[in-house]
């Protein structure tokens, strides 16, 4: 059967250290859903000891794709400042420092380059703040100041709602931008109820014309390897967005509502409390489970797989997210949830991945809402697609699926 994938989209993540800081951002009664996810960190009061501290000026420069720099004049009543730190988070759930330099005249300065690791990608967020001693032992924290780390050089179009920022470049469909704020939109009641909560940020969606302004951030990043498999777009829980090369098959409504849906969805994944290494059928399944545009109709292949009866079985890890058969895990993956959702109702999606965030794998999860064993559980999911045998197979051990990268695959 040749009517598979186009294209798929990488969800890679790269874990850093996590800090959680309090933030509490429980949503209150049902139904309400008014996002809480433009609300920054509040900046701190009542700080400074026994001095009287002066900010003179608190600069930020993007020097995009090479980092960016930071500065401070600052004057404390309590003698010349001995020490210095600069933070900053793209999320509220990572933070990073710098190690700031004090010149004999008394400026503070600190600078960011990226690394192979550490690499952002244009446009995301940078929420930071100075903290400061003087010679007294007076200890302050600067107020909080929102910046970008803007690419300036080339021209760029941007959108923002309460939801989501949109970024994209010159040359690209003007309707990207509204379509994608409409779409997060329009998803906002379903992330909430699928969810129980928003994502304590907003996600930003950043949309290249080409590679280059992809790749020259993170190397290697859009070229093509042998055999027509292209890596199109990434995600990242870190940096809080997507990155998507635009593909012109589905336009700015297939970008919208197909792959950012797709992409926040994982987020909502790690903000839930991560993503596992293996049962990637769950993750993408889920994701693909939030697309409202879908080049093809998912839940119909498999059910062609199961009538042909030969669909593979989701023990032992499932299919592989890799592969010329990676749609394989999404379709039937999507197609679980279908099933999770019309046998034990609209709320089963949020109790199960409320089991997972408190610590039980997808299975465990999945075995504990439906009151069945996994296999128990899975023979009534192929019964359900109209497999006449559905009994799953016991197979050996599959590979074990890891974060990052899937490729993307361009069909025949
Ligand atoms: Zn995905």
């Amino acid at each position: 059967m040749n009517r598979v994938v186009r294209w798929l989209s990488v969800c890679a993540a790269v874990f850093l250290t996590i800090l959680l800081i309090g933030l509490n951002l429980s949503t209150s009664a049902q139904g309400d859903v008014t996002p809480m996810t433009a609300t920054p960190r509040p900046s701190p009061t009542n700080n400074g000891g026994n001095a009287r501290w002066t900010i003179n000026a608190m600069t930020f420069q993007s020097n995009y794709p090479k980092g960016f720099d930071f500065s401070l004049d600052v004057t404390s009543t309590g003698g010349k400042i001995v020490e210095a730190g600069i933070v900053w988070q793209h999320t509220p759930s990572v933070r990073r420092r710098g190690r700031p330099v004090i010149d004999p005249s008394g400026k503070i300065t600190a600078s960011w380059h990226p690394g192979i690791d550490d690499a952002v990608p244009q446009w995301v967020g940078i929420d930071y703040w100075w903290t400061l001693k003087d010679e007294a032992g007076n200890v302050f924290e600067t107020p909080h100041q929102y910046e970008e780390y803007a690419d300036n050089t080339r021209k760029w179009h941007r959108a923002e709602s309460e939801d989501v920022l949109v970024f994209w470049e010159d040359g690209l469909p003007d309707q990207i931008g509204p379509a994608v704020l409409e779409a997060m939109k329009k998803n906002r009641p379903i992330y909430f109820n699928a969810w129980g909560k928003l994502l304590n940020y907003r996600p930003r969606v950043i949309v290249y014309a080409t590679d280059k302004p992809w790749s020259e951030w993170n190397p290697g990043s859009g070229t093509s390897a042998p055999g027509g498999v292209r890596t199109v777009g990434q995600t990242s829980s870190n940096w809080g967005g997507t990155v998507q090369l635009y593909i012109k098959q589905g336009g700015p409504d297939g970008l919208a509502y197909g792959t950012v849906l797709h992409e926040v969805d994982h987020l909502y994944q790690y903000f839930n409390g991560g993503v596992f290494s293996s049962e990637c059928w769950f993750f993408e399944g889920d994701a693909s489970y939030f697309e409202i545009y879908t080049d093809y109709d998912y839940l119909a292949r498999v059910q062609d797989m199961a009538a042909s009866g030969e669909l593979p079985t989701l023990q032992n890890g499932g299919p592989s997210c890799r592969g010329s058969s990676a749609r394989d895990a999404y379709d039937i993956g999507y197609s679980f949830w279908k099933w999770v959702e019309e046998t034990y109702g609209s709320d089963a999606h949020r109790k199960i991945w409320g089991l997972v965030a408190q610590g039980k794998t997808p299975i465990q999860a999945i075995e504990s809402v439906t009151g069945e064993t996994f296999p128990e559980a899975e023979t009534e999911f192929r019964s359900w697609l109209g497999m006449s045998n559905p009994v799953p197979p016991t197979a050996p051990p599959t590979q074990v699926f890891q974060f990052p990268p899937t490729p993307t695959y361009e069909g025949q």
